[in-house]
């Protein structure tokens, strides 16, 4: 099955709401609608951004999609400084990325979070990104594919078969996330076949064709193709070069291809 593309982009904690209405409204000007029967784009920016962003792309009636960069699982109640999927739903979210490694380290989000992330997504109707990927002593071990499709496995487990394809899964070498070192194609393609193989033994390969497998980590618009064109990379999550309209949508054009 032909998946469609997928290219997110993951601002982190960067724009003021001042920042990210231009920069928002810069993507969108980059933007034609009809690209969206081939390519899902996607902007993340940091929860207080999410409202003026949903208002520039509704204003321009863009097809650009909304995404978080974290949820917590329960709807309400005390849980001082979270934010529900109820929450992401009303302001207009369609996606939220799960499991990034910059929670995993420095806020101690487990693989039990994860996984209690993306049910209580699923359950909301909002479409989890869920990123997984090795250190750099993972790598050197030797043993990133265990490790790797270990994070895939923890992540969606108990799953519903049928509610498993609207799940994304990114794969984002740690030692390539905002280094400038980039995984080569090969490299991969290794880890997105392993995944895809890890998928079709969960959830039965009619269910787990649909779900998109990202890249993620120093893509640019320099070594987007060459990645794209993997059989097993349907897209990418791109940090930096997110934050420059043209260059967020040079990669968005290399999906396309
Ligand atoms: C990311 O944070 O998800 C990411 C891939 O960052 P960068 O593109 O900057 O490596």
């Amino acid at each position: 099955m032909a998946r469609k593309p997928l290219i997110a982009g993951n601002w982190k904690m960067n724009n003021t709401i001042g920042e990210a209405v231009v920069l928002a409204q810069e993507i969108s000007n980059e933007f034609y609608n009809d690209w969206s029967d081939h390519v899902d784009c996607v902007v993340c920016p940091p929860f207080v951004d999410l409202k003026p962003v949903k208002t520039v792309f509704e204003f321009d009636r863009t097809k650009i999609g909304l995404g978080a960069q974290n949820v917590y699982w329960e709807p309400s109640g005390a849980f001082t400084g979270e934010t529900s999927v109820p929450m992401l739903k009303e302001i207009g979210c369609s996606w939220c990325i799960v499991g990034h490694s910059e929670r995993r380290i420095l806020f101690g989000e487990t693989n039990e979070d994860v996984n209690l992330k993306v049910k209580a997504l699923l359950e909301g109707g909002i479409a989890p990104i869920v990123c997984v990927g090795e250190s750099l002593a993972v790598r050197d071990a030797g043993n990133y594919l265990e490790f790797v499709t270990a994070q895939v496995r923890a992540a969606l487990a108990g799953i519903d078969e049928g509610a498993a394809k609207e799940c994304v899964i990114a794969y984002e070498p740690i030692w390539a996330i905002g280094t400038g070192r980039t995984a080569t194609p090969e490299q991969a393609e290794e880890v997105c076949a392993a995944i895809r193989a890890t998928l079709n033994d969960m959830f039965g390969a009619d269910n787990a064709d649909p779900i998109r497998i990202l890249y993620g980590g120093s893509m640019n618009e320099g070594n987007a193709a060459l990645l794209l064109a993997e059989a097993d990379i349907d897209g990418g999550l791109i940090g930096g070069a997110s934050l420059n309209a043209k260059s967020f949508m040079a990669i968005v054009k290399d999906a396309m291809r």
